[in-house]
């Protein structure tokens, strides 16, 4: 569904490229959830907006590209970098970070609504049939209709963002990329935005890509998941795998630190900071903060590889042997 093919992007600034994702090359499979998960400023975000195709200067695309491929109507579709964004809405659609307060306060939302529909879709009905094709989906969701009367400012920050959930996928898109989903939403209402996330996967069969700092969101709704760190990805896999057996020793330590119920030990961070992108270290950019670094870390840049089937890592103790690094690791705390 989306080839990301050897991405790599960075910031003009007047220090000169501050190259925020480097050399990123993984598959999103149709009909699934995908979690982007990692530290603030590793990327994710703008990995996201990478793959929605807004590419607009000082963010540069220095090599590779994106192909955003599939079927929709029993019609095959391709786009490239550049051109993904002339299918917005009908094949991709993106729902925003802090996407409660993307609605105009003052416009009703049935305003917005017709305003965010593409000509294309509308089909040559009236407003008032386009409208009536709203309220129904809304009801679909277990939204009630007359939301469409009311002003953004009238409703909770949880209502708001299922609206936004609701004005994304109503095209029925084959992707939907999500950034940050749940923040500065109460546990509850947290809790009823990722329900409403699977079940419109579920009703679509479509792909939903979400990125989240929040370890726990990807726990509860991803498939498979990949993990950033300082611009790369460095780790891949099924959901599943990556909690129950991780291989990368970021990773490791991430979930380590993780609470579990019924796991009364000290839970403590990982240790020191990721690097600064204008200037990180040669080699591994995890090293700084790994302790299982050797001096082949500090200096040469470990390969993003498949270490078994659909299971992927970037890590120079990989090179000796899957079963030998999972007892390695072990030792990690
Ligand atoms: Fe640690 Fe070396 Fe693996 Fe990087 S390559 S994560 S420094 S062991």
């Amino acid at each position: 569904m989306l080839k990301i093919d050897h991405l790599s992007t960075s910031y003009t600034t007047i220090d000169g490229p501050v190259h925020v994702i480097n050399d990123v090359d993984f598959e999103i499979y149709d009909n699934e959830i995908f979690g982007i998960a990692g530290e603030s400023g590793c990327g994710k975000t703008t990995l996201l907006k990478a793959l929605y195709d807004i590419i607009e200067f000082p963010l540069v695309v220095d090599s590779g590209k994106l192909i955003l491929s599939g079927q929709k109507n029993g019609k095959d579709f391709s786009y490239e970098t550049g051109q993904i964004r002339n299918t917005w809405w009908n094949n991709i659609s993106y729902v925003p970070q802090a996407a409660q307060s993307v609605l105009n306060p003052i416009v009703p939302l049935k305003n917005q609504f017709l305003d965010s529909i593409p000509k294309a879709d509308k089909k040559n009905e009236t407003k008032e049939q386009t409208l009536k094709r709203v309220a129904a989906y809304l009801e679909e969701l277990s939204l009630s209709p007359d939301l469409l009367n009311a002003y953004p400012f009238q409703l909770s920050g949880g209502m708001r963002q299922r609206v936004i959930i609701a004005l994304a996928t109503f095209m029925s898109p084959n992707v939907v990329l999500a950034d940050e989903p749940t923040t500065a939403l109460d546990v509850v209402v947290q809790r009823g935005i990722l329900m409403m996330l699977m079940r419109l996967q579920k009703q679509l069969k479509n792909t939903m890509v979400i990125v989240s700092h929040d370890m726990g969101v990807h726990y509860q709704i991803t498939d498979r998941m990949g993990i950033m760190y300082s611009g790369s990805m460095i780790e891949l896999g099924k959901t599943e795998d990556i909690f129950n057996k991780p291989i990368h020793p970021y990773t490791r330590m991430l979930v380590g630190a993780l609470p579990r119920v019924g796991d009364k030990s000290q839970k403590t961070g990982i240790p020191g900071r990721p690097p600064a992108l204008t200037n990180p270290p040669p080699g591994c950019r995890f090293a700084p903060r790994c302790p299982k670094a050797t001096e082949e870390c500090k200096k040469s840049v470990p390969k993003f590889r498949e270490v078994e089937k659909g299971r992927f890592a970037a890590c120079h103790l990989l090179n000796k042997g899957w079963c030998k690094m999972s007892e390695k690791l072990l030792e990690i705390k």
